[in-house]
């Protein structure tokens, strides 16, 4: 029987680096990088086509999604060619969702509309924030004017399936400067909206500043308030939060990221990409696109590759199905791993019972789940099926 495949596409490549990131990605300015990224996109071909062989089932891909770094870089026709090229290794789904992130700082009207042609329906875009103060804080090269602009020219374009990312949390971030953002996103009806805590990680300038005393994250306590006053602003103005920094309109989940909390398979291509099929994790070689080309794309070059335990997959399984509102399913666990998951996980079961308790974690109607109260605490929750 044919199985649902989703498809990761890393396109490590970005104008330069923003000061709090921490993904893997090249700064290649905004000109000069064209042959780079068309080489890169012939090694994405390439290992697409070994991992294509290598596939042991066959597959049907009903998303694929193109992240990065900045995917809105790279120019229309190398979409084209590649979604070909997975059409031509696997089946695509006729109503496939296919979603790309892009930096409104690289958007015009006409590349838009390339886009859309060349087979994306869903884009996903880098606002962050409406200020200007807190975008130059962040190292953004846009403005909210080209956000605005680029959202205006997608729908013009044909795109009916938007996500806009927004951050909070931010060194000299308002609560009431928060609200306003996502009073003013939701107000644009975008299908889907992520948001998302800054989160200052090692190696980067962020993390540099905050050790040196040059930077003042806010308070964990300004930090929660924000998360909860965007949950509720989202809920009032119709979006349903699904996932921990996820909302959408009815039916419009990004159905690519449920994948990886639903324990669905998904194949990675690209740079640090990874990868989950039938049971077998593995990741690219990380470094951007030179670590990826000294590695040697086309050949076999899993920098780590892992066959789980029956435990790992239960863990991961609980971890990754908890981030959903929804929980996860009771019976499902039993059926897929021939134990209920107070069998598999007896001791948490004690240690749950303090969560339960509070008011922080529910089992009900089948399902277990993180409540919204129990959301701050949801990383000690999760905890508990390591
Ligand atoms: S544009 Fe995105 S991926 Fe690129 S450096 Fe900035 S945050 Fe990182």
């Amino acid at each position: 029987m044919m199985r649902p495949l989703g498809i990761y596409v890393h396109v490590p490549f970005c104008v330069k680096r923003c000061p709090y990131c921490g993904f893997f990605s090249s700064s290649c300015g905004r000109s000069g990088y064209k042959d780079r990224i068309s080489e890169y996109f012939d090694l994405l071909e390439k290992e697409l086509d070994l991992r294509a062989r290598q596939a042991g089932a066959p597959y049907f891909v009903d998303s694929v999604y193109f992240g990065g770094g900045t995917p809105s870089l790279a120019d229309p026709e190398l979409f084209e060619r590649l979604l070909d090229r997975i059409a031509g290794r696997f089946s695509i789904a006729p109503d496939a969702e296919i979603s790309m992130e892009a930096n409104p700082g690289t958007l015009t009207e006409e590349r838009l509309k390339a886009y859309r042609r060349a087979g994306v329906n869903r884009l996903s875009i880098g606002l962050q924030s409406f200020d200007e103060d807190i975008l130059r804080t962040l190292g953004r090269i846009h403005t909210a004017e080209d956000f605005t602009r680029s959202y205006d020219d997608a729908r013009e374009a044909g795109f009916d399936n938007i996500n806009a990312d927004l951050m909070f949390g931010i060194p000299g971030q308002t609560l009431r400067s928060w609200e306003d953002n996502v009073t003013k996103l939701v107000s644009m009806l975008p299908e889907h909206v992520s948001f998302y805590s800054l989160q200052i990680e090692e190696g980067t300038k962020f993390y540099h500043d905050y050790k040196m005393g040059d930077m003042a994250p806010v308070t964990d306590e300004e930090d929660r308030e924000m998360y909860h006053s965007a949950i509720s602003i989202l809920r009032n103005h119709g979006y349903s939060q699904y996932e921990i920094s996820n909302a959408a309109l009815p039916g419009r989940q990004c159905r690519h990221n449920l994948k990886y909390w639903t324990f669905r398979d998904y194949l990675g291509i690209g740079a640090s990409s990874s990868s989950f099929m039938s049971g077998v994790r593995w990741t690219d070689p990380g470094g951007g696109y030179e670590g990826f080309v000294k590695a040697g794309a086309p050949q076999d070059m899993l920098s780590e590759y892992h066959k789980n335990s029956d435990f790992d997959n239960a863990s991961d399984y609980m971890i990754t199905g908890l981030r959903l509102n929804s929980g996860i399913g009771m019976k499902d666990f039993s059926r897929r791993f021939g134990k209920t998951v107070w069998e598999m996980f007896p001791e948490a079961q004690n240690e749950a019972e303090e969560f339960f308790g509070s008011g922080c974690f529910k089992e009900e109607s089948g399902r277990l789940y993180i409540t919204e109260k129990g959301l701050d605490i949801s990383n000690r929750i999760m905890q508990l099926f390591v």
